[in-house]
């Protein structure tokens, strides 16, 4: 029997995705490492399945990856979050397997860059203007036009990103920006470093807002999806909750959504493998946000099934190794997932009504993903998301009915971390 194909997955250290690219593999019967960049304590018992990668340290990363492909030969590199496709690109590269050129990955993951890109290729673009975040705010504020956005390059799920309708508006976002990606700061001489430290100001976008998962193969897009996001994303802050596939809007309007992506793509110089775009549409047409080369973050992927019963992560793993899709087709008529916002900052006590909740007709799963005990940040300077609702049924409209009820259900407690108001105390356990 010829040896099952091994492919090395890249996750980042907090990704949701591991369970399900582990469990897409095993279905696929192929040997699977993990790259991931915190040291593994059983990576000497299991020496194939698991290297430690810096993925901003892209050429010793390289060097490491090709080490162990020496020994291990790969078939595939698949990044499962954002922080890996760089790495992934290049490591592909060294070992002649498929990928996505490098410039395009760096393009897509820096929207300073994705911008450029798209408007060189003559695409629908607002205004945009790139800071320091050491620059004067109040200067830059007389620089830009009103609504704007501004946001950092590359952080995800809406992390910092703020609109403002004015120069004392913008001021305030600036600094609010600036000092998250202070906080976040990863040290001198850090490859990162530069895009860290710069801000985005573009114009406000108005309309509807859809997402699109998609599966490219020698530059050919697959729509696997376009989700509705019914809720209306107008700031201040740009919470996600609701994504709802089918879309229900006009065909001819998904067909615009279709178009525009394709182009996106090409204009980035993307060829392979997932990509996860998002797009907001108004009464001129469909702009592009942005094209991430990866795959729909979070536990969202549950929210899409394919043929019989056939992952996202199956489809992903098999075109990566450039075997046939098992089926590009919804198993359901209708599905869609929520992802349940952080209202208030505070530390979470407790959550009440889950059993309420997971009973509400065509809910398929409540997936709560901070412990309670745990501290819970909003957006702007947050991360992260209480949970995912799962559900599917007949059609958009009754999953969205039922993603709601089952939502308001559900009751977070947040209460004020200890000692909040005197911030010196400090608690302290023996
Ligand atoms: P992230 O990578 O953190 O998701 P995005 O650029 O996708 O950052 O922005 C997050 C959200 O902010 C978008 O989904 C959208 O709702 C809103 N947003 C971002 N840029 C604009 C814009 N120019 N106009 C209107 N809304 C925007
Ligand atoms: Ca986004």
């Amino acid at each position: 029997m010829p040896a099952p194909a091994r492919v090395l997955l890249l996750m980042a250290t907090h990704t949701y995705r591991a369970g399900a690219f582990l469990e897409a593999a095993t279905r696929l019967g192929l040997a699977v490492a993990v790259g991931s960049e915190e040291a593994h304590a059983l990576t000497h018992l299991n020496p194939a399945g698991h290297l430690a990668v810096d993925f901003h340290d892209l050429e010793g990363a390289t060097d490491r990856i090709v080490e162990f492909a020496a020994g291990y030969p790969l078939d595939a590199i698949v990044s499962t979050d954002d922080e890996g496709v760089v790495l992934a690109s290049m490591a592909s590269e060294a070992l002649a397997l498929t990928h996505n050129p490098l410039v395009a990955v760096r393009k897509a993951r820096d929207k300073y860059q994705t911008r450029q890109a798209l408007a060189a290729a003559g695409m629908r673009t607002p205004e945009f203007r790139r800071f320091s975040i050491d620059d004067d705010p109040a200067r830059a504020a007389r620089e830009v036009g009103y609504p704007c956005v501004v946001k950092p390059l590359a952080l995800a799920a809406s992390r910092g990103v703020m609109r403002a309708d004015n120069p004392d508006e913008f001021v305030t976002a600036f600094e609010r920006l600036a000092a998250l990606l202070h906080s976040l700061d990863l040290g001198d001489g850090h490859p990162s470093q530069s895009t860290q430290r710069q801000i985005l100001a573009e114009g406000f976008i108005s309309g509807f807002e859809v997402a699109v998962e998609g599966l490219l193969a020698q530059g050919d897009l697959t729509v696997l999806a376009i989700f509705d996001k019914p809720d209306p994303l107008d700031g201040p802050f740009f919470e996600e909750t609701i994504y709802i596939t089918p879309s229900r809007h006009p065909a001819a309007v998904q067909d615009d959504i279709i178009r525009t992506t394709r182009q996106a793509v090409a204009a980035l110089g993307l060829t392979e493998g997932p990509i996860h775009a998002e797009l907001r549409v108004n009464e001129r047409g469909p702009w592009i946000l942005e094209v991430a080369p990866r795959s729909i973050g979070g536990y969202c992927s549950r929210a899409l099934r394919f043929g019989i019963d056939t992952g996202l992560e199956e489809l992903i793993l098999q075109q990566a190794l450039g075997l046939a899709l098992t089926s590009t087709l919804p198993a359901t008529p209708a599905s869609g997932v929520m992802m349940i916002p952080i209202p208030k900052a505070g530390i979470l006590c407790e959550v009440q009504g889950m059993r309420e909740a997971q009973h509400v007709p065509g809910i398929d799963e409540i997936r709560l993903t901070i412990p309670v005990g745990q501290p819970v940040v909003p957006l702007p300077e947050g991360s992260q998301y209480l949970g995912f609702i799962f559900a599917r049924g007949q059609d958009p409209a009754g999953v969205e009915a039922a993603l709601r009820q089952s939502h308001i259900g559900l009751k977070f407690i947040i209460e004020p971390p200890e000692g909040a108001s005197s911030p010196q105390a400090k608690t302290v356990h023996g």
